[in-house]
């Protein structure tokens, strides 16, 4: 019997697949790729037909074999499972780098590009372009000795990159605290008292022990009402690897730090980009080191006096002068006292049957499509549902399935991914196939699952990822759907979507509540919209200081001065932050969105694609939030355009001007409707 991971069925037969497929199904099929990879590089005339076609429906066989494996590891993860999926990594890495450093398909590709041009079309020339940038970010055009030293300095970089996260790791599990006394626990809720007293059983000792994981930290920092308990974790937290706070020096990241810069720079230079910055923008939306910065600085100017507002008032309300590990604390009583709104109340009122109609409307209302419920395709789990997309007279044009619920080895978190990607290619045609992932709280017995609205704009974020996914019309794998697009711009259409479900129409569309049926009353609709901009200001200012901090760091690294991490990190402080911080706070040292992962001279990411996605909803705002003429505009510019047009121009083509601040500053409450910024 074929093995299941290799066959062409239009889903993957997910009942089949066994741990024991994985590994040798991927080898069986990246041996078939290199061969076909070897006869491609030696085609004499390369064209388009020959050459470009063909690879591109070799990345979509590839794909194809791979995407169920790791979505069932995500979802569905079992040792035997994981063993496979970890056997598989380094030969997937090693197949991607042989293939983007191949000389031979290189050259083909520019002889394309040279020869054929004009013959093709846009979208055709926009796979070639991004093909060859892709070739000379892997250093294929380097002289040898260059392209030696590049490959070097990527593998220590990787190397480094774990070892900083392992250093965090290993910071934040080395540290816990011991409480003897239980008036300490005041405010902490029972479920996390449980385990600390479990703990300090285990151990044999009398009291409590709390650690340093991510929800306990947030707990104490947010409602342990002992200032002591705040203190020692935000201490300990804010020096996680580093050479300050209870565990100095074990575990510092700061000649890793150092190192991961140096290299990121000679890096960027060995491919003839002044910075590492600018090499990180060859690929983005931003097109300039000088764009980004200003960027952050005009939003940091508009918004730090709506902050410094809401940082007055928050101190007004606790009586006191607030140290940094009051701040969460007292933020969450004044959210309580004003808006007197919890997530847990909304749950009634969003059972998930209704929400997905209600869901489903939006996307029907807006883009003309139907969705529908197809029982009987093949599932990896009993609560999985899927759903067929056609358009308004009956063609099919997609399907996608929806895993709600947490379960056991179930990855936390929501995503979007992609099952099978749109390709309309000479050798065949396949129709897109998207997985949404949530993890919701299961449905009681005799009860459907009930949803906060924190849930639900998930919900409406992971569907926003699946419509770009979804509608795409692009022909070509690499660019369709939400390949290929700059990455400072794939949270639009995500971001974009959530908008709905504040809007007071779709809330009462969306809900019904489980015993009556009652839509969320107009009362607490008005409760819950207000919460939406309170502390917009402050948070504001927090993911600026971030995100200016990374893009400086990267930009202005100077081989002679070394990386300045606090030296730059000061400055971007006094000119940003609201809330001081006291001298000893090293949060760079584990601040791994940068230093280990993907968000180096990218973090500025999150607010970018928050201000398109703003800005575009703003252009419904205008003209009815369902103006079917908007949402056609919307789809033909953005949705369905996939990577094939620069992110820019797609967003020029749509609101008809360059993207515009105001609109997000205005969502969040930190610009009154009609003020100009500054
Ligand atoms: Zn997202």
């Amino acid at each position: 019997m074929e093995n299941p991971l290799l066959g062409s069925a239009p889903l993957p037969p997910f009942a089949q697949i066994r741990p024991e497929h994985v590994e040798p199904g991927v080898r069986e099929m990246l041996e078939r790729s290199r061969a076909r990879v070897e006869q491609l590089a030696a085609v004499p005339t390369p064209t388009f037909a020959t050459v470009v076609e063909p690879l591109e429906e070799l990345a979509h066989r590839v794909s194809r074999t791979w995407s169920p494996v790791s979505h069932l590891n995500a979802v569905l993860n079992s040792d035997a499972l994981r063993t496979g999926y970890n056997a598989c990594l380094p030969l997937l890495s090693a197949y991607q780098t042989d293939l983007a450093q191949s000389e031979p398909l290189y050259r083909a590709y520019r002889t394309i590009a040279e020869k054929e041009s004009n013959a093709l079309g846009q979208v055709q020339r926009q796979v070639i372009e991004h093909a060859l940038r892709d070739f000379r970010l892997a250093g294929v055009g380097l002289e040898p000795a260059r392209k030696e030293r590049y490959k070097a300095v990527m593998l220590e970089l990787t190397q480094l990159q774990a070892k900083f996260e392992e250093n965090v790791l290993d910071a934040t599990n080395g540290w816990t605290y011991h409480v003897s006394d239980a008036e300490e626990l005041r405010g902490l809720n029972a479920t996390l008292i449980d385990q600390a007293r479990r703990r300090s059983h285990e151990q044999r000792v009398e009291g409590w022990i709390l650690t340093l994981d991510q929800p306990t930290y947030t707990a104490v920092v947010t409602d342990a009402e002992s200032e002591t308990l705040r203190k020692a974790f935000y201490e300990a937290w804010t020096t996680r690897a580093s050479d300050r706070g209870p565990s100095a020096g074990r575990w510092d990241n700061s000649e890793v730090m150092e190192n991961i810069l140096r290299l990121r720079h000679e890096a960027a230079q060995l491919l003839d980009f002044k910075n590492y910055a600018e090499y990180a923008l060859s690929t983005r939306m931003a097109h300039s080191v000088e764009e980004v910065v200003k960027f952050l600085v005009e939003l940091a100017r508009t918004a730090r006096a709506a902050a410094q507002k809401e940082f007055e008032e928050l101190e007004a309300f606790a009586g006191r002068t607030l140290e940094p590990w009051d701040v969460g604390f007292y933020a969450e009583r004044l959210q309580r006292a004003r808006y007197s709104v919890s997530q847990e109340e909304m749950r009634p009122y969003f059972p998930l049957p209704r929400v997905l109609t209600g869901l489903f409307e939006v996307g029907e209302r807006l883009f003309g499509i139907r969705i529908r419920e197809r029982p009987g395709a093949p599932v990896w789990h009993n609560d999985v549902r899927y759903f067929e997309i056609e358009s308004a007279e009956g063609q099919a044009i997609g399907s996608f399935y929806l895993d709600a619920y947490a379960r056991s080895n179930k990855r936390g978190g929501a995503w979007m991914d992609e099952c099978v990607g749109r390709k309309r290619l000479s050798s065949g045609s396949a129709l897109p196939v998207a997985y949404l992932v949530c993890n919701f709280l299961p449905p009681n017995e005799g009860q459907p699952a009930l949803l906060t609205h924190d849930d639900v704009l998930t919900l409406f974020h992971e569907f926003g990822h699946g419509l770009h996914h979804l509608l795409t019309r692009v022909d070509y794998p690499s660019i369709a759907g939400i390949n290929g697009v700059a990455w400072d711009a794939v949270e639009l259409p995500s971001q974009f979507l959530e908008n709905y479900a504040w809007h007071p129409d779709v809330l009462t569309r969306i809900s019904s509540h489980v015993e009556t049926g009652a839509p969320l009353p107009a009362e607490t609709q008005s409760r819950l919209m207000a919460t939406r901009s309170f502390h917009a200001a402050l948070q504001m200012v927090r993911q600026l200081e971030f995100a200016l901090f990374d893009f400086r760091l990267h930009a202005e690294y100077d081989p002679a001065r070394g990386g300045r991490i606090l030296e730059i990190l000061r400055e971007v402080r006094s000119e940003v932050a609201v809330v001081p911080v006291p001298e000893w706070n090293r949060f760079p040292n584990s601040f791994g969105h940068i230093f280990a992962g993907g968000y180096a001279a990218g973090y500025y990411s999150y607010k970018w694609a928050e201000v398109l996605a703003a800005d575009a909803f703003s252009a419904f705002e205008e003209n009815g939030v369902f103006d079917r003429t908007t949402a056609r505009r919307f789809l033909d510019s953005i949705l369905a355009r996939g990577g094939s047009r620069d992110a820019l121009e797609a967003f020029m083509e749509f609101r008809g001007r360059r993207p515009d601040v105001r609109a997000l500053l205005k969502q969040h409450g930190i610009l009154a409707a009609g003020e100009l910024a500054a």
